[in-house]
């Protein structure tokens, strides 16, 4: 596999192309709805006057584009615009009330593939008040894959199922993002969270890919948790944390649970990243309530465009631009949603705040930590994947069954009496639970059940066998409605075994 050109080697060789003088990187930007346009307006002041290495296409999105009819809230011109300069600043957009709509952010992270959500969630105590003064953590969650892939069927009157889909690409991609990630911001430890002692397969694999490219970071520490205690660290004492990885759901979760208990969503910046492009923004919504007022706080989206800085390989900027922000903060210049008497000195509108930012540019906080960041932006090659040796060893096969009071008993005798040679019914499960041969009476079973077999002398079995079962079973009346190949890679079992197996 030819190793993935990565997005921030992209960039940066185009901005060296386009005007070596200069070497300015194009970026797309939208102004957004509501707050929009003025926090947008007064990101851009900071930028110029950071000199930030940037030139900026203005791309239409949101509440207007939404109303001239395009249902998505984008038009044709702004995905031409995205798709060149690769990298997306965006203002939040209001979404319309009612049906019919679809999320621009889902359609934007969808259709550019953007693999990896990265939220920071920061304390910025004692100037601004936080439950958990010490907290600076960032969740990197995987944006594509896991229970989100949207495969859901209704196989039976009572079962529901979701297809849970990880993949070693999928792993590996997002896990290394979150070692480069952790690199390119000076920071030490990186954990992952999955619930392996479960899905052995599933978050198994994201682990063990953890493992294997954790080796390749020595400088950087790793460690795994188990989500349910992971995550309630996370509540109790966040301050442990530093990197969390982790699969798409849970991370959807860490990352709210980490901005609510973080006191900070005003000031939080997020970024969605993939291989062909990235978009940057603030976590808040368009707040059109105090849209048009000038006293938005615009400092979620100047932190993602910090985010956007160190990501398109331009380091010394965000530093500049985050150094000279956590001065403002220190220095009790704060807008009316974080102002309090007991902390803060003035209260700044918009505009004000992203002035104080100005003036601070070249300063560094006194109190809390200056940020500093690693020049060549985060960098990710995935390895090729090595193939393996696959063997066909048996089948699951999924029946709905309603006779009899669900006797499980009885149907492992139709089952037995109805199989070709060589199958041999291995176990019946409901609801993961084995319930033949040895079931025990308080198991409740639904009308789902997974049938097992494998060849009576072990060993490969071929396709055409698994249809004569099927045929066989269609034939004595079983209702089959889905069937799992059993299959072995380089001999180690590729399905996991039933709870009591
Ligand atoms: P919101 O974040 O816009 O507002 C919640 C509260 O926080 C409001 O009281 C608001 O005034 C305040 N607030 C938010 N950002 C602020 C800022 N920068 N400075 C000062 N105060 C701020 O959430 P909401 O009201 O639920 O949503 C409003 C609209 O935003 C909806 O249409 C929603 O769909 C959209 N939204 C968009 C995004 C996005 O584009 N990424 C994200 C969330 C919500």
């Amino acid at each position: 596999m030819q190793p993935e050109t990565t997005l921030s080697a992209v960039v940066q060789e185009q901005a060296v192309r386009a005007s070596p003088s200069q070497e300015r990187i194009p970026v797309a930007v939208a102004y957004g709805d509501g707050i929009g346009p003025e926090i947008m307006d007064a990101v851009m002041r900071v930028l110029d006057a950071a000199k930030a290495p940037l030139s900026y296409d203005t791309v239409e999105m949101g509440e207007k584009v939404y109303q001239r009819g395009f249902t998505s809230g984008i038009t044709p011109e702004t995905w031409a615009t995205i798709r060149r300069n690769r990298v997306l600043l965006k203002a939040p957009i209001t979404t319309p009330q009612g049906g019919g709509y679809k999320s621009l952010n889902v359609t934007l992270r969808k259709a550019l593939n953007l693999y990896a959500n990265v939220r920071p969630a920061k304390s910025y105590a004692p100037f601004v008040p936080a439950r958990h003064p010490d907290m600076n953590v960032v969740i990197i969650r995987e944006n594509e894959e896991d229970l989100y892939a949207g495969i859901e069927h209704q196989q039976t009157s009572e079962v529901v199922q979701v297809l849970k889909l990880v993949t070693r690409p999928g792993c590996e991609r997002i896990i290394r993002y979150a070692f480069e990630y952790a690199r390119a911001y000076g920071r030490h430890k990186v954990t992952c969270m999955t619930k392996d002692n479960i899905m052995k397969l599933t978050d198994g694999l994201f682990h063990r890919v953890f493992n294997e490219v954790a080796t390749e970071y020595p400088d950087i520490q790793a460690e795994h948790q188990i989500i349910d205690i992971g995550a309630a660290r996370l509540a109790d004492t966040p301050e442990r944390f530093d990197v969390i990885v982790t699969l798409n759901l849970y991370g959807d979760i860490l990352s709210d649970i980490a901005a609510q208990i973080a006191g900070s969503v005003g000031l939080a910046g997020s970024a969605n990243i993939g291989s062909q492009a990235a978009m940057f923004e603030a976590v808040h919504g368009s707040a059109p309530d105090i849209a048009g007022k000038g006293i938005a706080n615009p400092s979620g989206l100047l932190v993602a465009a910090t985010q956007m800085l160190v990501h398109v390989g331009a380091p010394d900027t965000a530093e500049l631009i985050k150094n000279a922000w956590l001065r403002t903060i220190e220095d009790g210049i704060h807008t009316a949603d974080v102002y309090d008497p007991k902390t803060s000195r003035v209260r700044a509108t918009t505009q004000e705040f992203a002035e104080a930012v100005i003036a601070r540019l070249g300063e560094e906080p006194r109190h809390l930590p200056p940020v500093r960041y690693r020049a060549g932006g985060v960098n990710v090659t995935p390895s090729p994947v090595a193939r393996s040796e696959k063997q066909l060893v048996g089948v699951d096969v999924f029946l709905e069954w309603n006779g009899a009071n669900r006797s499980s008993n009885l149907l492992g005798q139709m089952l037995e009496e109805a199989a070709p040679e060589p199958w041999l019914l291995k176990m019946i499960t409901n609801r993961g639970v084995k319930v033949y041969p040895d079931g025990l009476p308080e198991t409740f079973c639904t009308d789902h059940w997974r049938c097992r077999f494998m060849p009576v002398e072990g060993g490969a079995v071929n396709f055409d066998q698994v249809l004569a079962l099927l045929a066989a079973l269609h034939g004595a009346g079983m209702d089959v409605i889905k069937t799992e190949h059993l299959y072995t890679f380089d001999g180690r079992p590729g399905y996991s075994l039933g709870q009591g197996e």
